[in-house]
């Protein structure tokens, strides 16, 4: 058995130090401004604006309530395409609105969703599409916006893999009509609990700082029927500390990318996502999908052998999110209408990446789903 200390886990958080922390904590204290939009909370938007290469951005609590909180601001109606193989938040968000979400397919080559499903859900209720880059892989942008432009349809990005992703030179965050970005702890870059909406204007940025604060404009005038769902000082200090290490914690997880990447190159049954050209990864993922019939071992068998030797991989995203219970029932959630979402979930691990994880500890874990599997 292996010590609980020799676990490795898919994730492990980037933290900034304790010396540079306590500094910040001691000045918040010494502000007493400990949230509504304080010192570090307007440090954190410009920087991570600058960081990002976007104009406009809101920090928010969460990334689940930015996505909500989009849709909300866009006032959208009636039915929204989205992909299945997300995060359930992604839905959830839609259904918050008491709006429907429409589950299209995804694509084999990227496992996000495909645009010609897309088109092929319209329908006169459809006001908008919900894509996620999932891993940090573009979605079929141009595709896309231009399937938007035609049928008169918002499009609000879940990126909250996307942080950092850059296509021909510029931020993924800049296409779409809002981007929503997830600051968890188990997020390439994290707050503890956090996130932020990439807007397109100023105008734009003013209602949702009024929507996320209640929708008070000023003193004594409420605009919107607004939430709470503003970021803290503290989580604010803790960001802008952080920042500083994203770009070496990035580097570090190419490193481990592209340590898997050679020494799985060859595994039958096995296959990855390589870079793309004119992308700019951020490596928050490292899915592998395990072919059954030619690797000679399920996905789940390899789940569960990783699992016995300390390695915990994470099967995202399995199950689908139109077979969790409560969407099960939509229409588009049957089965025959996903195939390709089915089969990327029946065979989708994630296994370890992150910034400290060693590249010994990569090669063990590649070791481990090489080992010659029918003996
Ligand atoms: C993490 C995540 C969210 C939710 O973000 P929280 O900050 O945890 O609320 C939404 N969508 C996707 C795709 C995610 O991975």
């Amino acid at each position: 058995m292996t010590s609980p200390c020799q676990q490795i886990h898919v994730t492990s958080p980037l933290l900034p130090s304790l010396e540079e922390l306590i500094p910040c904590l001691r000045d918040i204290w010494e502000r007493k401004w400990l949230t509504n939009n304080g010192h570090y909370h307007q440090l954190l938007e410009k920087a991570l604006g600058e960081y990002l290469g976007v104009e406009h951005l809101s920090l928010f609590t969460n990334g689940t309530l930015t996505l909500t909180t989009a849709l909300q601001a866009m006032q959208i109606k009636g039915e929204v395409i989205t992909t299945p193989y997300s995060f359930v938040a992604t839905a959830h968000s839609i259904r918050w609105n008491g709006l429907t979400p429409v589950f299209v397919d995804i694509e084999e080559k990227s496992c996000n969703i495909d645009p010609e499903q897309i088109e092929r859900a319209i329908t006169p209720l459809t006001t908008a599409i919900m894509p996620v880059h999932v891993y940090g892989n573009p979605c079929d942008i141009e595709a896309i916006q231009s399937i938007a432009n035609r049928y008169g349809l918002a499009v609000i990005y879940d990126s909250a893999h996307a942080f950092g992703v850059k296509v021909n030179g510029g931020s993924i965050l800049n296409f779409g009509d809002m981007n929503s970005l997830s600051f968890h702890a188990t997020k390439v870059y994290n707050t503890l609990e956090g996130g932020a909406l990439v807007l397109k204007d100023h105008h734009t940025k003013e209602c949702i700082d009024y929507l996320k604060n209640f929708g008070f404009e000023d003193e004594v005038t409420v605009v919107m029927s607004g939430i709470n769902s503003k970021m803290d000082e503290m989580r604010a200090a803790y960001g802008l500390l952080n920042l500083k290490g994203a770009d070496d914690a990035i580097t570090k997880r190419k490193r481990i990318a592209e340590t898997y990447r050679t020494l799985l190159r060859d595994v039958k049954g096995i296959s990855y996502f390589d870079d793309l050209p004119g992308v700019i990864h951020n490596y928050s993922y490292f899915p592998v999908f395990v072919n059954e019939k030619e690797y000679g071992m399920s996905r789940d068998g390899l789940y569960e052998k990783l699992q016995r030797n300390g390695i915990f991989g994470r099967r995202y995203f399995y199950p689908l999110i139109s077979d969790f219970s409560v969407y099960r029932e939509l229409p588009s959630s049957a089965p025959e209408r996903l195939p390709v979402a089915r089969k990327m979930s029946k065979q989708v691990i994630c296994l370890p990446i992150y910034a400290d994880l060693k590249i010994e500890e990569a090669e063990r874990v590649a070791g481990l789903c090489l080992k010659n599997l029918k003996k």
